[in-house]
């Protein structure tokens, strides 16, 4: 575009002094032919001369000028019209050098102009391409924190994901009144310990959802609440974690979106943003995360946080699954108590314990009275009836810390920690009583007219040599009691 300009200008000035130096020219004594010609080659040697510059420029300027005067001068070979003041003939061609010399000037200085634009306009691009390197290079930069910060927050979520999986072993084996909560509150644990170590994170709550009382109850936290920290139970609905937890639904809430702005990598800065997070598994509400961060926020920061959350869902439902799983295999299905093979692993093991520590230890045995006959008479599905109602007598008889079990049919089985002899005597009378006073279906045809228990207590001596020692200990007492009347609690004698 500016060459095409150049020349433009150039032909232009270049017509202009042909047609001035045609003008110029007029020599009565030349034809026309020869005033073309000479204008003709008179441009030409302009072209030149502008062409070449320099030594070879002004070489073919004054061949041009005296060749171009030569032939204003032909008359006919071998004749020159010779004029009379020699100054004429030197005229055309001091015009012709002064023409060439201006023409070219005025070209160099156009050309130079047109550098000299071309120059503002390079610079200018070049200014431009420096602004777009430096924005890429910015764009660049956020990139590589954003990859940063979400390198990190995955690390997060798969040491969580190690740390939620061993949660289990932290929890001591057969305690089982309190394992499926110590395994609920390890996991808790897990994720506030993961969720403080997350970029930007000023404070964290896991909440679970308590299905009786239908309210999300905090079972741990971490940090400073930037704002009023939430309630340590929430009805569900009320607020943004109940609302949470009954749509479950995410919720992000902003603190000061005033505050924020785009940047070129397209990520929003924010001083403060909350996350609520529901803990489901397949739908179903576990409880929710509270989270509160502070600095900058990624886009990844809420599916990473979702994630973790999954993973809470997840383990908390196993948990749930393999805690249920566990109590099958322990418990005995109709009466809900502990069945043989758990009594007897314990039984060995508070055994054990006591030797070790000096310890008191009593087991009582517990056989219904005639329950043949309560069957014959009323059929099994009745007889069931009973076991369940004399287990409810058992366990609402005794203590948090007595273990009680299902031993065998109709037998059941207690073991008495940290419990002597009397204490143990104590306990039984009290289930025998509550046996005897209680009114079983049609108990009447029983052959004393009641549904009674006979029961036998045994404690552990210096002589008693085992577990299974203790056990017939106490059926040796049952086998009293029955072999006395029935309905009785027969106690081993020491000392
Ligand atoms: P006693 O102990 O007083 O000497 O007489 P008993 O009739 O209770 O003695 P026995 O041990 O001979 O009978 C036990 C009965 O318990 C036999 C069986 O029908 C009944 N039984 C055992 N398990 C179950 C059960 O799961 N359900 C029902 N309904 N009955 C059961
Ligand atoms: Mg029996
Ligand atoms: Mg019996």
């Amino acid at each position: 575009m500016q060459k095409a300009i150049k020349i433009i200008i150039i032909i232009f000035i270049f017509s202009l002094a042909f047609f001035i130096n045609f003008l110029l020219l007029t020599d009565k004594d030349s034809t026309i032919i020869q005033k073309v010609i000479a204008a003709q080659l008179y441009l030409l040697v302009i072209f030149g001369a502008a062409y070449f510059w320099g030594v070879t420029g002004a070489l073919i300027v004054l061949i041009g000028a005296v060749v171009s005067h030569g032939i204003l001068l032909y008359k006919e070979p071998g004749v020159l019209v010779i004029r009379q003041e020699p100054w004429n003939h030197l005229f055309p061609v001091g015009l012709l050098l002064f023409n060439a010399m201006l023409i070219t000037a005025i070209t160099k200085l156009i050309t130079l102009q047109i550098q000299a634009k071309s120059d503002v306009a390079l610079q200018r691009q070049l200014q431009e391409d420096r602004e777009q390197l430096r924005k890429l290079t910015q764009t660049c930069e956020n990139l590589k924190k954003d990859l940063l910060h979400t390198s990190s927050l995955i690390i997060t979520v798969a040491n969580f994901a190690k740390k939620v999986n061993l949660a289990e072993l932290a929890v001591p084996e057969h305690d089982e009144t309190t394992k499926g909560n110590k395994r609920v509150s390890a996991i808790v644990n897990v994720t506030i310990e993961s969720l403080a170590k997350s970029p930007n994170t000023k404070y964290c709550a896991v909440y679970l959802f308590n299905p009786h009382l239908n309210l999300l109850e905090r079972k741990g936290s971490a940090g400073t609440p930037l704002h009023e920290e939430p309630p340590d139970k929430i009805p569900l609905g009320e607020g943004l974690l109940g609302r949470v937890a009954e749509t479950r639904q995410t919720m992000r809430y902003e603190w000061s979106s005033k505050d924020s702005w785009q940047t070129a990598g397209g990520k929003t800065w924010l001083t403060e943003v909350t996350f609520a997070i529901p803990i489901l598994y397949q739908n179903q509400l576990h409880g929710a995360i509270y989270l509160e961060k502070s600095g900058v926020e990624f886009q990844d920061e809420r599916l990473i946080s979702e994630t973790i959350a999954g993973f809470v869902g997840l383990a908390l439902e196993n948990s749930a699954v393999f805690g249920r799983s566990e109590q099958m295999a322990i418990t005995d299905g109709l009466t809900k108590l502990f069945n043989h093979n758990y009594f007897m692993l314990r039984l060995n093991e508070f055994f054990q314990a006591a030797r070790r520590y000096n310890n008191a230890l009593s087991v009582i045995m517990i056989d219904i009275d005639h329950f043949k006959v309560y069957n014959d008479t009323n059929g099994h599905p009745l007889g069931d009836i009973v076991l369940e109602e004399v287990a409810y007598l058992i366990k609402s008889n005794t203590r948090e810390t007595d273990l009680a079990a299902r031993y065998g049919g109709e037998e059941f089985g207690l073991i008495l920690q940290q419990t002597d002899l009397s204490g143990a005597c104590v306990v039984a009378e009290k289930i025998r009583a509550a046996v005897e006073s209680h009114r079983f279906h049609n108990e009447e045809k029983q052959p004393n007219g009641n549904l009674t228990i006979s029961v036998g207590v045994a404690t552990l001596t210096e002589h008693t040599s085992s577990a299974e020692q203790l056990l017939k200990d106490a059926d040796e007492q049952l086998y009293m009691a029955k072999h006395s009347g029935r309905n009785k609690v027969c106690a081993q004698s020491i000392g």
